[in-house]
């Protein structure tokens, strides 16, 4: 597994050969990505009249928690997923989603990209998109959205079968391409079909350009029903059929006499190292309205317009919830009110849980904020989000080393870090520096505050200022949010506690372990003589390019410490951590005669959580906890096969410390894929390190509790 190895992994991109037609073809697998009489007529033909996918979109019961998932193998050059895009707007109804998952474990460099999807011009506009969004050659999930998320595509980059092993999905078709059997045995394996199986549902559709015998008996062995067909242009045959769940079991067809030996399908991913962990299909049944009757438009309440609340009230209005918007004062006053946020992280040397998910957080939110933020001028000229470049200084001989060991590995595009000298760094901060260090190309800054603003803008948000939640009542049918009072704010179906270390104010979470960490920035006038940023930068503390005449530079870090005013200690510290790692800048500064005494600032409080990590899922019942799975006080190698239990409904979203942006609008999607049914854009082990329950085990286990 990922998790275990002590190296990320770099991924080869394809290698391609372009025919006399300008057609793609493998030069490993020797094989073509889409059929030479006419790749676009051939995807109609075999995925998606073979999928019947126009018609069911018709009677398809879209709604917030029901969008239709397909999901396929090899991603190639995207034109299944471009076709069944542009199928998608031209079929479905106006408020329907789609969410296409696919693989590549090689995959297209961009340019060859769009070489390739340059053969179809009538896909151009969609095209287009694609090409912008496309991932860098990072292993693991990436989460794209397209036409404000109606449209999402979960692009997994590795092997098909470890990586569908570890998605968390319900598949509604399945587009088996990938290139022939003969020439790609590998990947058509017993234990890809069983993922296969595991991420479908009775009648969950297939179809597949080859009738190769393997194809044809895996697909038995998995419970499909399938038929031969006719193929596409010179191809004899093709299969398509559907998965028919009796009584919940699947349906073992004699295997024919050529076929290889299949062993029975598990019905649920093996789940017992970890019991407290609950499987996402269970999960989601807990997840809907208690015990009442569906909402025609269900209704969410998000507590706190920070960061993380802000982004799951806009995840989950987009999806067609309909969204109260809690926040005790205006949104993005509290941890997230800095004047700049800087979208930045550290990786581990090793692929830790904590650096994966930060890795795929960073990659997500460059995306997010791309798509969603960039263009917004309304409240500043500068636009709400500057992808401007960070650099990363190596201001000490251990920093400096874990850089170079870093690097050394060469594990990573050039587009996403690079290694840069002291020259290399002033030329990109603009100002002489000192240092080498690492540079983030796509990084940047945001401003936090305004972008919690456009979130919540949403016509589906109603957002509620100076509106303090003090208790959460479960009902029957609902949850009710009480001020301190006891008056009912609203009643909700489902609850997302995003309101930082304040998380733990409700009887139901009272348990969480967050602290929380005091934090002071420093803002100093700019006159026009002050040196100009460009880029970020990032020491023991950072500095960031002035913005409305006023840079900001930060921040310290002071636990147990909740002073909410501004400090001259600290104004001090901030300034002699520039100086020590940027001499050059800070005397001209003081050429310029910018100001550095009279200074100005924000206190802010970031939630961490123990481990660093966020705490992103169900909230689990801690009663519950302490009592099944006691044992782990005494042994911790005796695991108790209890079924966990969650409050129905019940989420949080905290513990984002001084990272939220690279980690809240990924934690968002986590939490909008938990309540409205949607494909989880991290792998399984990262959603379990992200559970807020992990923290009650870490406690049995260590005797704590
Ligand atoms: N659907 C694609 C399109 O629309 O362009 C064409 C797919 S092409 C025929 C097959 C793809 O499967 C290739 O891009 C190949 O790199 C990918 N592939 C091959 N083996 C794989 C594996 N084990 N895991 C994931 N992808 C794989």
């Amino acid at each position: 597994m990922p998790s275990a190895q002590n190296r990320y992994r770099v991924l080869e991109h394809a290698s391609l050969d372009w025919d006399e037609n300008s057609l793609p073809v493998s030069s490993e697998f020797d094989d073509v990505y889409f059929s030479k009489a006419s790749g676009l007529e051939e995807t109609r033909y075999v995925f998606l009249q073979h999928n019947q996918l126009p018609e069911r979109w018709q009677s398809f019961p879209f709604s917030p928690d029901n969008a239709f998932t397909i999901a396929e193998t090899g991603f190639g050059t995207g034109l299944n997923f471009l076709c069944a895009w542009q199928a998608f707007l031209q079929h479905a109804p106006s408020d329907a989603r789609l969410h296409f998952i696919s693989v590549e474990k090689y995959p297209l460099r961009q340019d060859d990209l769009a070489r390739s999807l340059s053969l179809w011009p009538e896909l151009a506009p969609l095209a287009e998109l694609l090409i912008q969004a496309y991932p860098l050659p990072v292993p693991g999930i990436h989460r794209r959205h397209f036409d404000h998320g109606r449209v999402q595509l979960t692009l997994l980059q590795g092997d098909a079968t470890e990586l569908f092993s570890a998605l968390e999905a319900r598949v509604d078709a399945w587009f088996l391409d990938g290139f022939a059997p003969a020439k790609n045995p590998e990947m058509w394996t017993p234990e890809l079909f069983q993922a296969i199986r595991r991420l479908s549902d009775h009648h969950t559709s297939v179809a597949t350009f080859t009738a190769a015998g393997i194809v044809r008996h895996g697909l038995k062995a998995a419970g499909f029903e399938i038929r031969k067909t006719k193929g596409f242009g010179r191809k004899r045959h093709m299969v398509c059929g559907e998965l028919i769940l009796e009584n919940d079991l699947p349906v073992q067809s004699a295997p024919a006499p050529d076929a290889p030996e299949i062993t029975p399908l598990p019905l649920a991913t093996p789940w017992q190292q970890t019991p407290w962990f609950c499987p996402l299909a269970q999960l989601s049944n807990a997840s809907g309205p208690a015990n009442g009757k569906k909402a025609q438009q269900p209704h969410c309440a998000v507590i706190g317009a920070g960061i993380a609340g802000s982004t799951t009230a806009h995840r989950l209005a987009s999806q067609g919830y309909r969204v109260t918007l809690i926040e005790q004062h205006q949104p993005g006053q509290g941890g997230s009110g800095n004047r700049q946020g800087v979208l930045y992280i550290k990786l581990g040397t090793e692929p830790s849980a904590h650096s994966r998910f930060y890795l795929a957080g960073f990659e997500f939110s460059r995306h997010y904020l791309n798509q969603y933020a960039s263009a917004d001028t309304s409240t500043t000229e500068d636009g709400l989000w500057k992808n401007c470049g960070v650099l990363q200084l190596a201001t000490s001989e251990k920093e400096q080393k874990r850089q170079q060991s870093f690097l050394q590995r060469n594990e990573f595009p050039e587009q996403l870090l690079q290694g840069v000298s002291p020259d290399q760094a002033s030329d990109i901060a603009g100002t002489r520096l000192e240092h080498s260090g690492l540079y983030f190309p796509g990084a940047g800054w945001a401003r936090p505050a305004e972008l919690c603003h456009h979130f919540s803008q949403h016509p589906n948000i109603e957002l509620k200022t100076g509106t303090f939640v003090d208790q959460l009542r479960q009902t029957d049918q609902s949850w009710q949010l009480l001020d301190s009072a006891g008056n009912i704010i609203t009643e909700a179906d489902q609850v997302v506690i995003a309101c930082a270390a304040s998380a733990s104010h409700f009887a139901q979470t009272a348990w969480l372990p967050t602290k929380s960490i005091r934090g002071q920035t420093t803002y100093l006038q700019t006159n026009t003589q002050t040196p100009i940023l460009k880029s970020v930068i990032c020491h023991e503390g950072y500095i960031a390019p002035a913005t409305d005449q006023t840079l900001c530079l930060g921040a310290s870090f002071n636990l147990r410490d909740d002073d909410t005013g501004l400090r001259e200690s600290d104004q001090r510290h901030n300034l002699q951590l520039l100086q020590q790692a940027m001499p050059d800048f800070y005397q001209d500064l003081q050429d310029s005669h910018t100001d550095i005494t009279t200074l100005d600032g924000k206190t802010g409080f970031r939630c961490a959580s123990p481990d660093y990590v966020p705490l992103a899922g169900p909230v689990p019942v801690y009663e519950h906890y302490l009592e099944h799975y006691d044992r782990l006080r005494h042994d911790a190698t005796r695991i108790p096969q209890a079924e966990p239990a969650y409050y129905p409904g019940l989420w949080l979203n905290t513990g984002h410390g001084s990272r939220g942006l690279a980690s809240a609008p990924l934690c968002a999607e986590v939490l909008s894929a938990y309540i409205g049914n949607n494909p989880q854009p991290l792998e399984r082990d990262l959603l379990n390190a992200l559970q807020p329950s992990r923290f009650i085990i870490r406690g049995l286990m260590r005797g704590r509790l």
